[in-house]
């Protein structure tokens, strides 16, 4: 069984004008195929082939080593965007509410304290990788930021909300402006996808 690129919720110029049509066609079609493709490679005639994404990053340590780095990079890559665009929506943007609104309250400040610390986490990420909102260990909300691909999964954590600031994810429109990209991406995030996801892993 191989690993395959989930097609788009919406068509590539859905976002516009937040996120462009050609960012979204390179970034899915070529970036996203890429981590698939290089993914399918790496695990090719292995067992691990068979499990789920989030099975093989949640214990890296079970990958061979010849290529734990590119099942890493690419597996990441894999899951990091899967989730990444069923986040996005051209209906989104506003803020959170039910349970997760005040889980926000109650551990991290409230959502714009979420928000304010989720964009100083991707401005704040030198070179490439992701700023998350996750489920920690403790079962309490918390906001982080990985390296290239690598997921929260591999941390132990369950990532309810991740933003890609590799500057594939925004150059051709904003350039070197990376804050007015996340102001951006805060215009498409469905909070309703979070929120279920947070009802799914709180437990
Ligand atoms: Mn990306």
């Amino acid at each position: 069984m191989a690993f395959t690129l989930p097609a788009l919720p919406w068509p590539m110029e859905a976002l516009e004008p937040h996120i462009d049509a050609t960012t979204m066609v390179i970034h899915h079609d070529k970036h996203h195929g890429a981590y698939v493709a290089n993914l399918n490679k790496a695990l090719e005639g292995n067992p691990l082939a068979d499990k789920p994404i989030e099975a093989i990053l949640a214990d890296l340590s079970a990958v061979p080593e010849a290529i734990r780095a590119a099942v890493r990079n690419n597996g990441g890559g894999h899951f990091n965007h899967s989730l990444f665009w069923k986040l996005l929506s051209p209906v989104g943007g506003g803020r959170p509410s039910g349970s997760l609104a005040t889980a926000m309250d109650r551990e991290l400040g409230g959502f714009d304290t979420v928000k304010a610390e989720l964009i100083k986490a991707g401005l704040g990420r030198f070179g490439s990788g992701w700023a998350w909102l996750s489920l920690g260990k403790d079962g309490k909300l918390l906001i982080s930021s990985t390296a290239n691909q690598d997921s929260p999964i591999s941390e132990g954590q369950k990532p309810l909300l991740g933003i890609d600031v590799w500057e594939h994810a925004y150059y051709l429109k904003y350039q070197n402006r990376r804050a007015d990209y996340l102001e951006a991406i805060f215009k498409v995030l469905d909070w309703k996808v979070v929120a279920a996801r947070y009802e799914e892993v709180k437990g």
